[in-house]
C-alpha cells in the first residue's frame, strides 16, 4: 500500500501553470466532473476568496486522486516570492515535486529558489515543461536552461511534435515508443522526421539508463532491444537518486500531455518507502505502520471558525481515540476526528498510515513544525528554520472597541504562518505586523476585512532593521553569591562574537570544565534555541562563542551560570558596537523594449546597481540589486510607468549596513 502512495507537490515560479495543471489532474483522474479555471475564478484549488480574485495561490492546497492503482495525493503550492515559507514547509512533507517551467520564459527566478530548498529535502524532481502552444515555446532551450541553472541532468521522456510551420501538434513518449497526434491522423510527410526525433530522444534516455542498470549497460552494448519498464526502472532510479531530472512537456490548459505526466509521477517518483536513505533517518524514518506514531504539524490553517492542522505520518499509524500529544508541551489529547482533504472539502477517515497527509481538525493548540507522538514515545522530526521577516506595517483599529477582535485575528493568522511576526510599537503600543514582502501584509490585511469583524487601517510599510555587531567583541563576567546560610556561589563565564552574515545567531558553547555537567547540555540548548529564533539580544547575524571557565553553586547553579553568560554578552557586545542593517533584494524588471530606457532611470534614482540588461522575444530584462526600502511601493509605480506591462520580482538578497537616517523612516517611494 505504502509503495503505491505518492506524496508529491507542484511548484514553479508565479503563472507557470501550477494551478492548471493540478486542476487539468483532478479531472483527467475523474476526481472532479468539470474543469476549474484560473482565469474565470473557478478553481477548486484556489479556495480563499483572495486567491480567486487575484487569480494567485496563497496557501497550499492539498488534494488525492487515483491513477493507475496509485494513490496521488497533490499539494499545489504559491509561486510569489512571498509566500516562499508556505512552500518550504511543504517541501518538507513531499517525497517528490513536479517542476512546471513556462516553455517561452525558460527557468525563472522563484523556480530557482524553491529548486534549492527541494535539494535541502532531498526531494526527487519531474520537470514539465508547459504553454507548449503559445508562440514562442522552446522545449530544446527550456530543458538547456533548466540544465545551466540547476546543474542537473534533465533526460526528456515526453517530447513535442510539430506539425506544419511549427504549430505543436502531437507528443511522443520515447520510453515506449508511443504518440498522441491531437487533431486527426499524423500526417504522411512528417511520419519520417518525428521517427528521427524520438529515436534521438530514446538515445539520450538509453544513455542514462545504463548509467543506473549494468545490465542495461551490458544489452545496450550488445545491440539487444531494452524493454520499456526496464527504462523506467532505471530512470526511476536515478530520479530518487537525485542523479537525473526527466523531463515532459504539454499544454495544461489544453489537458495535452497531463495524463502522461500522472504516469511518469507513478512511473518514475519515490514512494515514501523509498524516501528513507542512509543518513536522512532523523527526517525520514522508515514507515513502518506498526512503530509508534511520528507526525509531522506541517501547516496549521484558520478558516472562518474551524481550525484545520494538516499533518504528515512519517512512521506508525493515527487512528481516531488514540491519545497523541505534541512537542510545544501541550497535554495529551484523544484523536476525535481525521479528514482527508480535498482542496476546501474533505472527507472523514478513520486512520492515517505512514506517508499519508491528513488533517485534525479542531482548536487543539498546535504549532507548524510540532511532532504528533504517543505519550512516553517520542521521535523529533525536523522542520525548517524560517527566514526572518523583512517589511512590517502597522495595524491601526479604528475604535478603541476594534483593539481586541483585531489582536485576535492576528494571533490566529500568526499561529498559521511561520514568515509572520507581530510585535507592539514602542510608541503608541499597537500591533506591527512584520512579513515577507508588500503582498505578503496586503493578504493579512485583506483576510482579516473580509472576515468583517474589526475596521482598521494600515500605515505605509517599512523595513525591518536588524542589529549586529560591528567586528570582534569579547566580554569576561564572574558572578559571586556570598554564602551565609548556603555555601558561596560563583561562576565565570566568557563569550566572544563577532558579525557571521549569516541569516541567524551561530552559538557554540564550550562548556570547559562543565564537560558531563547535567548544565553543559542545557545551558548550549537555551542558547542555541535562543540564537535559533533570532532572540539572541535581538542581534540575529552573528556568531556566538561561551566558555565556561568555573561554576560552584549547590542548587542555585543554573540562574548564576545564565546570569554569568548574559552579563559577559552585554559586554561583549559593548566592546564590539552595534550596527544596523537593512534588508538588500535582487531584482528583476521586465517590460518592453521601448520602455527599457525609462524604467532604467527610474531604477538609477532608486539607487540600484544594474547588473545586467538584455532584451529578446520577451522584452527588455533588467537585473540588479537595491535596498528593499527603495523598492517599497515599486510595483505600482512599475505599472504605472509601463501602462500595466512591467513585472518585477524582488528576491531576497541578505542585509547590509542601513544608510544614515532614522531607523523607522519609509524613503519617499516616488
Ligand atoms: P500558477 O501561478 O503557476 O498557479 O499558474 P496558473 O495555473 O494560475 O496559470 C497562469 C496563467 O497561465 C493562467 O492564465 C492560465 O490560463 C495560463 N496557462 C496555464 N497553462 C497554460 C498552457 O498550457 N497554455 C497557455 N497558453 N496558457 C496556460
Ligand atoms: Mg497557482
Amino acid at each position: 500500500m505504502t509503495e503505491s502512495l505518492r506524496i508529491l507537490g507542484i511548484v514553479a515560479h508565479i503563472d507557470a501553470g501550477k494551478t492548471t495543471l493540478t486542476e487539468r489532474s483532478l479531472f483527467d483522474a475523474g476526481v472532479q466532473p468539470w474543469c476549474g479555471e484560473v482565469d474565470d475564478g473557478t478553481a477548486t484549488m484556489d479556495w480563499m476568496r483572495q486567491e480567486r480574485e487575484r487569480g494567485i495561490s496563497i496557501v497550499a492546497a492539498a488534494t488525492g486522486v487515483s491513477w493507475r492503482e496509485h494513490q496521488l495525493q497533490i499539494v499545489d503550492t504559491p509561486g510569489h516570492v512571498d509566500f516562499t515559507a508556505e512552500v518550504e514547509r511543504c517541501l518538507r512533507v513531499l517525497d517528490g515535486v513536479i517542476v512546471v517551467i513556462d516553455s517561452v520564459r525558460g527557468v525563472e527566478s522563484q523556480t530557482q529558489t524553491v529548486w534549492h530548498k527541494a535539494d535541502r529535502w532531498n526531494c526527487a524532481r519531474l520537470a514539465f515543461i508547459n504553454k507548449m502552444d503559445r508562440a514562442g515555446a522552446d522545449f530544446v532551450g527550456a530543458v538547456a536552461s533548466m540544465a545551466e541553472c540547476f546543474d542537473c541532468r534533465p533526460i526528456p521522456v515526453v517530447v513535442p511534435l510539430f506539425g506544419h510551420e511549427g504549430v505543436f501538434s502531437g507528443l511522443g513518449d520515447p520510453i515506449r515508443g508511443s504518440a498522441i497526434w491531437f487533431a486527426g491522423d499524423v500526417p504522411q510527410e512528417l511520419q519520417s522526421t518525428f521517427a528521427k526525433s524520438m529515436r534521438a530522444a530514446r538515445e539520450v534516455a538509453i544513455e542514462a539508463c545504463c548509467d543506473f542498470d549494468d545490465s542495461i549497460l551490458a544489452d545496450y552494448v550488445a545491440g539487444k532491444e531494452i524493454a520499456p519498464d526496464r527504462m523506467l526502472a532505471a530512470l526511476r532510479r536515478g530520479c530518487i537518486q537525485g542523479e537525473l531530472v526527466p523531463v515532459l512537456c504539454g499544454a495544461a490548459l489544453h489537458d495535452q500531455g497531463v495524463d502522461w505526466l500522472l504516469d511518469a509521477v507513478c512511473d518514475l517518483l519515490p514512494s515514501p518507502v523509498d524516501r528513507c536513505r542512509e543518513g536522512m533517518e532523523a527526517a525520514f524514518p522508515r514507515p513502518d505502520p506498526d512503530a509508534p506514531l511520528s507526525a509531522l504539524v506541517f501547516k496549521v490553517e484558520h478558516e472562518e471558525e474551524e481550525v484545520r492542522n494538516y499533518l504528515r505520518v512519517f512512521t506508525g499509524a493515527l487512528r481516531c481515540g488514540d491519545e497523541v500529544q505534541g512537542t510545544r508541551g501541550s497535554v495529551p489529547f484523544a484523536v476525535g476526528d481525521l479528514w482527508s482533504m480535498h482542496a476546501s472539502h474533505h472527507e472523514s477517515v478513520t486512520a492515517a498510515l505512514p506517508g499519508e497527509i491528513v488533517v485534525l481538525p479542531g482548536a487543539l493548540g498546535l504549532q507548524t513544525g510540532e511532532t504528533l507522538y504517543p505519550p512516553g514515545a517520542l521521535r523529533r522530526l525536523p522542520m525548517p528554520q524560517f527566514s526572518p521577516p523583512v517589511i512590517g506595517a502597522m495595524f491601526e483599529p479604528a475604535t478603541p472597541a476594534d483593539g481586541e477582535p483585531l489582536e485576535q485575528a492576528l494571533l490566529e493568522l500568526l499561529g498559521d504562518d511561520p514568515s509572520l511576526r507581530v510585535e507592539a510599537d514602542v510608541d503608541s503600543g499597537l500591533p506591527v505586523v512584520f512579513g515577507m514582502g508588500e503582498l505578503h501584509l496586503e493578504i493579512v490585511a485583506a483576510r482579516i476585512r473580509e472576515r468583517r469583524i474589526c475596521a482598521f487601517s494600515t500605515s505605509r510599510p517599512r523595513v525591518a532593521l536588524r542589529a549586529t555587531v560591528a567586528g570582534r567583541g569579547e566580554g569576561r563576567a564572574t558572578i559571586q553569591v556570598p554564602g551565609v546560610a548556603v555555601a558561596a556561589a560563583t561562576a565565570t563565564a566568557d563569550v566572544s562574537i563577532e558579525p557571521s552574515g549569516g541569516e541567524l545567531a551561530e552559538v557554540e558553547v564550550d562548556v570547559g570544565p562543565l564537560g558531563g555537567h547535567r548544565l553543559a547540555a542545557s545551558l548550549g540548548e537555551e542558547l542555541q534555541q535562543r540564537g535559533r529564533s533570532g532572540l539572541l539580544l535581538g542581534y540575529p547575524a552573528m556568531r556566538v562563542t561561551v566558555q565556561i571557565r568555573e561554576l560552584l553553586g549547590g542548587d542555585r547553579e543554573e540562574p548564576l551560570l545564565l546570569h554569568a553568560v548574559d552579563t559577559a554578552l552585554a559586554k561583549a557586545v559593548e566592546a564590539a558596537a552595534v550596527v544596523d542593517l537593512e534588508p538588500i533584494v535582487d531584482f528583476e524588471v521586465r517590460c518592453t523594449a521601448e520602455q527599457g530606457s525609462v524604467v532604467l532611470a527610474d531604477l538609477a534614482a532608486r539607487g540600484a546597481s544594474i547588473r545586467q540588461v538584455s532584451s529578446g522575444q520577451l522584452g527588455a530584462l533588467l537585473e540588479g540589486r537595491g535596498r528593499l526600502r527603495a523598492f517599497l511601493g515599486y510595483a505600482t509605480r512599475l505599472r504605472s510607468l509601463t501602462r500595466g506591462q512591467g513585472e518585477v520580482q524582488l528576491l531576497p538578497a541578505g542585509y547590509r549596513a542601513a544608510a544614515e537616517g532614522p531607523s523607522s523612516a519609509t524613503d519617499p517611494v516616488n
